[in-house]
């Protein structure tokens, strides 16, 4: 079994004008194909890893070879990152710009306001040195948790499980927004597909209840 490139849930223009159509095909068919195809190549010499799914390689980069931990480690990371991040954007949609359900009530609680949360993640995307990501992640006691991480690094591998992700390297937004960052990154929260991130994190609550039990 080799890794695959998922399809594209919407048309390389769908995010315009907050995410150019030419970023997203470059981003889509160069960068996340490219980790795509360094996983397989890295792996194709441990059969017994092929059979492994990306979440199970990245929580366990330590039962990983030395010899690919490093290719596993940002080649994995960048395809399960960028997975993530195809699913949980959407073109604008006012019916779908705001986190429902119990994450809304979570984020509520934690942070004080929806407002609240968006500032600590414009921070950590903000703040990320070089190339990284910025996180909202359920933590291991089951909180939600902002935090940034360096290049295609993922919460998973520290035992916490990814909801969404901000990618802040600069190929993703260099052609429309140069040096800009933070334009980018508020411009980003038009394109969040939050009935998406709401479901992920329902899922994740299951899925960390069903492990303590
Ligand atoms: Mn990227």
């Amino acid at each position: 079994m080799s890794h695959e490139l998922g399809k594209l849930p919407y048309s390389y223009d769908a995010l315009e004008p907050y995410i150019d159509a030419q970023t997203m095909e470059l981003h889509y068919t160069k960068h996340h194909q490219g980790y795509v195809n360094n996983l397989n190549n890295a792996l194709s010499k441990n059969p017994e890893l092929s059979k492994w799914k990306i979440e199970d390689l990245l929580s366990h980069l330590d039962r990983v070879p030395e010899s690919i931990r490093s290719a596993v480690r940002n080649n994995g990371g960048g395809h399960y990152n960028h997975s993530i991040f195809w699913s949980t954007l959407a073109p604008a949609n006012s019916s779908n710009n705001a986190p429902s359900g119990n994450l809304c009530d979570a984020i509520d609680s934690q942070f004080g306001s929806f407002s609240n949360c968006k500032d600590q993640l414009c921070s950590a995307a903000l703040s990320r040195f070089g190339s990284g990501w910025a996180w909202l992640a359920l933590n291991k006691v089951n909180r939600l948790e902002i935090l940034s991480t360096a290049n295609q690094d993922n919460p998973i591998s520290d035992g916490m499980c990814p909801i969404f992700g901000i990618d802040v390297w600069e190929h993703a937004y260099y052609l429309k927004y140069q040096n800009r960052r933070a334009d980018y990154v508020n411009a980003i929260f038009n394109v969040l597909n939050w009935k998406e991130i709401s479901e992920r994190y329902s899922n994740a609550c299951v899925l960390a209840s069903a492990l303590r039990h």
